[in-house]
C-alpha cells in the first residue's frame, strides 16, 4: 500500500482483517494533519461499522441531523433535516470527524494485527511490475530500500506518484479557483448558524461547519486562484467580517489553500497495481463527496482483492472494480460537488438562485423528498463485484 492517507489505512484494515498481510509505506513522519475531510456522509457509514472503527469514530466525533442553507444577503436558512431517514436506514446523520483523526482511529485497530505494519517516513519512488508480483523501491530518511509484493494499492493522494510513474492520464478540470480552509475558534451557534452550514453568497460563499466538541469550527470558501498568496491574512479577515458580528472575538487556529479539480484517471487497475481515493479520482470538496468516493473504492476493492487473492475470483473483478467506480465518480461524485460549488459560491445570477432556493425550500418542507435528497451520497456506492450484491445491504435501504 502506498500512503497512510484515510483510503490506504482504511484499506490496510480491510485487509488486514481478512489475514492478509500488509504493508503501508507513508513518505510523512506521522498522519497528515491539514484541514480537510471531516464530513462522512450517512451512506458510507456501515462500511466503517463493518471494520469495527464505527464506535471508535464517533466516541471522538459527533453525529450531525440537519445541513443548513443560509443566505448571506437575506438571512433565511433553509435547513435540510436527515430526520425522515430514521427507521429506514441504520445511521440516520452524518459523522463530523477530521480525517486525521479518522486515520489514528484505524491505526489503533491495525495494532491487532501483527501481520499489518505502517512504515513512516518512507517515500516510494519506483515501482516495477513483473507477471505474479510488484518491486517497490523506496527510502527510509534518504537510505534506500526495496520491497516485493503481490498486490500495490496507490493510496498515495492526489498527486500520486505511482498514477505518474505509470504514465496515466488524469483528465478533467483544475478551477480557476483555490480552496482556503480555516480552521477557528469561535461559536458560529452564537449566530444563529447550525452546525454544518453552506453559506450561500455570490462574494462571501462559505462551508461553515463545527469540527470538534471543543469549539473548534472550519470555515472554507472559494477566491480566485490568481490571488497574491502575500495577502490572503486580509483576506481572512474579510471572509470572517462577513460571516461573525462585528465585535467577534476568535483564533484562528489553521489555514491552508488547495487548488480544486474535477479530474480522474483513465483506469484504476494497471496489472496488478490498483488505484483508490485521490490517487483516482479528485472532487471539489463542497459536497464533501472526496472521501467518501475514497472510502467507497477501499470497500468494493479490498473485497475483490481478497477474493482474488484466495483464488475464489479471477482477477476480472479488479477491472469491473475500475468501470464501477469510475463511472460512480463522473456520474455521481463530480457532478453533484460541481453543482454545489455553483450554487454556494458562484450565485451571482439572482433569478437562478431564487429558482434554487424555491426548490431547496420544498424539499427542506417535504420528508419524501429530503429521503431523496440525502439518497444522492448512496448513489456513490457500487455493489460488490464479487457477489453483485450492495455491500450496504439491509442498512442503507431507502425507498429511492
Ligand atoms: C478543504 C477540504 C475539505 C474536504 N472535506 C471533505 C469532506 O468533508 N468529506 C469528504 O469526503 N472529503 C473531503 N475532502 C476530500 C478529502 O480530503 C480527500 O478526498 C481525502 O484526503 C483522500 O484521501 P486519500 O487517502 O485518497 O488521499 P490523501 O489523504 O491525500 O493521502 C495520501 C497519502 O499518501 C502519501 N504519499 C503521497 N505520495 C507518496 C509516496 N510517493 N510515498 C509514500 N507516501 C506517499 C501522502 O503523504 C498522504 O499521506 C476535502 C478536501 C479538502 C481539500
Amino acid at each position: 500500500m502506498v500512503g497512510a492517507g484515510p483510503v490506504g489505512l482504511v484499506s490496510a484494515l480491510a485487509l488486514a482483517r481478512q489475514g492478509i498481510a500488509v504493508t503501508v509505506l507513508e513518505r510523512e513522519p506521522d498522519v497528515f494533519r491539514s484541514p480537510r475531510a471531516m464530513t462522512y456522509h450517512w451512506s458510507c457509514l456501515f462500511g466503517l461499522d463493518d471494520l469495527g472503527v464505527l464506535d471508535d469514530m464517533s466516541a471522538v466525533g459527533f453525529y450531525v441531523r440537519e445541513t443548513n442553507f443560509h443566505i448571506l444577503a437575506t438571512g433565511e436558512n433553509v435547513t435540510f433535516s436527515l430526520e425522515p431517514l430514521r427507521g429506514l436506514v441504520k445511521h440516520p446523520y452524518n459523522l463530523t470527524l477530521g480525517q486525521d483523526r479518522l486515520a489514528e482511529v484505524v491505526i489503533e485497530h491495525l495494532r491487532a494485527y501483527p501481520h499489518a505494519n505502517v512504515l513512516w517516513n518512507a517515500e516510494v519512488d519506483q515501482i516495477a511490475q513483473q507477471g505474479d508480483h510488484v518491486d517497490v523501491r523506496f527510502s527510509i530518511a534518504g537510505e534506500p530500500r526495496s520491497l516485493r509484493a503481490d498486490w500495490l494499492i496507490a493510496a498515495d493522494g492526489g498527486s500520486s506518484f505511482v498514477r505518474k510513474s505509470l504514465g496515466l492520464s488524469f483528465e478533467g478540470l483544475t478551477w480557476p479557483h483555490n480552496f482556503v480552509a480555516t480552521n477557528v475558534r469561535f461559536d458560529f451557534r452564537s449566530t444563529g448558524l447550525f452546525e454544518t452550514n453552506y453559506v450561500v453568497d455570490p462574494r462571501h460563499g462559505a462551508v461553515v461547519a463545527k469540527v470538534r466538541q471543543d469549539g473548534l469550527w472550519r470555515v472554507t470558501w472559494s477566491e480566485d486562484a490568481d490571488a497574491d498568496p502575500s495577502e490572503i491574512d486580509a483576506r481572512v479577515a474579510a471572509q470572517y467580517a462577513a460571516v461573525m458580528p462585528a465585535d467577534a472575538s476568535f483564533e484562528l487556529v489553521a489555514k491552508s489553500m488547495y487548488r480544486m479539480h474535477q479530474r480522474a484517471t483513465e483506469t484504476m487497475r494497471v496489472g496488478r497495481v490498483l488505484f483508490a481515493g485521490d490517487a483516482a479520482h479528485v472532487t471539489n470538496p463542497t459536497s464533501g463527496f472526496g472521501l467518501v468516493g475514497g472510502l467507497y473504492d477501499a470497500y468494493v476493492l479490498t473485497e475483490a482483492l481478497g477474493a482474488v487473492i484466495r483464488d475464489e475470483a479471477s482477477d476480472a473483478v479488479l477491472d469491473r472494480y475500475s468501470d464501477d467506480r469510475l463511472s460512480a465518480f463522473w456520474t455521481v461524485s463530480s457532478p453533484v460537488s460541481t453543482e454545489s460549488k455553483r450554487l454556494v459560491f458562484h450565485s451571482e445570477d439572482a433569478d437562478r438562485l431564487e429558482v434554487d432556493m424555491k426548490m431547496y425550500r420544498r424539499i427542506a418542507a417535504d420528508p419524501a423528498q429530503l429521503v431523496s435528497f440525502w439518497s444522492q451520497g448512496k448513489r456513490i456506492e457500487t455493489p460488490s463485484v464479487v457477489t453483485g450484491l450492495r455491500l450496504s445491504a439491509g442498512r442503507n435501504d431507502t425507498a429511492q
